[in-house]
């Protein structure tokens, strides 16, 4: 039995990551009190002088962009451009001036050390859109996210993403390349403007190594998987031969997964019309999280069926001792924010 788990009248007890052993145990962790409490704040003061309060806060934003390297008219506070894509490339983006939609460069601080690729550096940032905050933010924290952009404009990130991991494979010390992202300070992004990474590396990255090492052993596990998501009501959605399924196993409590069990290879090797059904796919989880932090990253290698894992970094968890906890009732509260 590849996948193993066990159920307690119906109910699943824990499951086990097949790949990395992690354990995940179905408990009551949702319904402990938080002794955590925000602060009380005070009622927005009825200050008489609220035009002047709004002034400044149009003010500290506007500041905000002045100082962002990824902001449009801030460009030669990059590295070197390396492709870019056009609004009038792209049907249904919003219009903002700007003279470029997506724009990408090599990262500042390279992932993985130059002298490993050859002295060339393969860590690429990708701009997703030259608007820093959502459309009439009027705080610092609110920020556009990448939930936001209409599906083409995510299906022409994606492209461009691929474009790029084209450029870095040109390099003969890149073995790998990961398309990843990063929203929110709470995942680790450093900086508040929609972007996206992909990075070139002189060597296959270890989930994948270790993903395909399983496979070789047991070749139907995959499958396996996903009857078992089927089974356990998990599957969120389907499409051209891809699924969107939560992923009770994933390295955070609220992990899904994008698989296209029948596709294999790099994503610039892959047919286009794959591409856009796991961009949709993708976008629809994106949907489902909206704001929160969370990661993205696309595994795509020969011996592997292309897939996504996704992480929400929102919601609380414990991880003990190499386990997990999720909340019992799960299954029901699966699509929580679905629109
Ligand atoms: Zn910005
Ligand atoms: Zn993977």
């Amino acid at each position: 039995m590849p996948l193993t788990y066990k159920k307690q009248n119906g109910q699943l007890v824990w499951v086990q990551n097949p790949f990395s052993g992690t354990v995940t145990y179905f408990t009551d962790i949702h319904k402990k009190q938080s002794g955590f409490r925000r602060p009380t704040v005070a009622p927005a003061s009825q200050a008489p002088d609220w035009q002047a309060a709004e002034a400044a806060r149009l003010a500290e934003l506007e500041s905000a962009r002045r100082d962002c390297p990824f902001c449009p008219g801030n460009e030669e506070q990059t590295t070197a451009e390396v492709m870019r894509v056009v609004p009038e490339a792209v049907e249904g983006c919003a219009a903002t001036g700007s003279p470029w939609l997506i724009r990408a460069f090599t990262n500042l601080f390279p992932r993985v050390p130059e002298s490993c690729t050859g002295g060339r550096n393969e860590s690429y940032v990708v701009v997703e859109d030259p608007r820093h905050f959502a459309d009439d933010a009027r705080h610092h924290d609110e920020l556009l996210y990448t939930a936001l952009l209409p599906l083409t404009q995510f299906r022409a990130v994606l492209y461009a993403d691929i474009e790029v991991a084209r450029l870095a494979y040109s390099n003969p010390s890149v073995r790998d390349v990961l398309i990843r992202k990063n929203q929110g300070r709470e995942s680790g992004a450093s900086q508040p403007h929609l972007h996206n990474q992909v990075i070139g590396a002189d060597q296959v990255f270890p989930p994948v190594v270790q993903e395909r090492h399983r496979l070789t052993e047991e070749p139907g596990l995959w499958r396996d998987i996903l009857a078992f998501v089927e089974d356990e009501g998990f599957v969120i959605s389907k499409r051209d031969g891809g699924l969107l399924y939560f992923c009770p196993f994933g390295v955070f409590p609220r992990s899904y997964e994008v698989v296209f069990p029948d596709v294999e290879g790099r994503l610039t090797e892959v047919p286009r019309s794959v591409v856009d059904s796991f961009a949709a796919l993708l976008h629809e989880v994106l949907g489902l999280l909206g704001p929160l932090p969370l990661d993205y990253e696309i595994h795509d290698a020969p011996g592997l069926p292309l897939h996504a894992h996704l992480c929400a970094r929102y919601y609380p968890y414990s991880n003990i001792g190499g386990t997990l906890n999720l909340p019992s009732d799960l299954a029901t509260t699966l699509r929580p924010t679905r629109r």
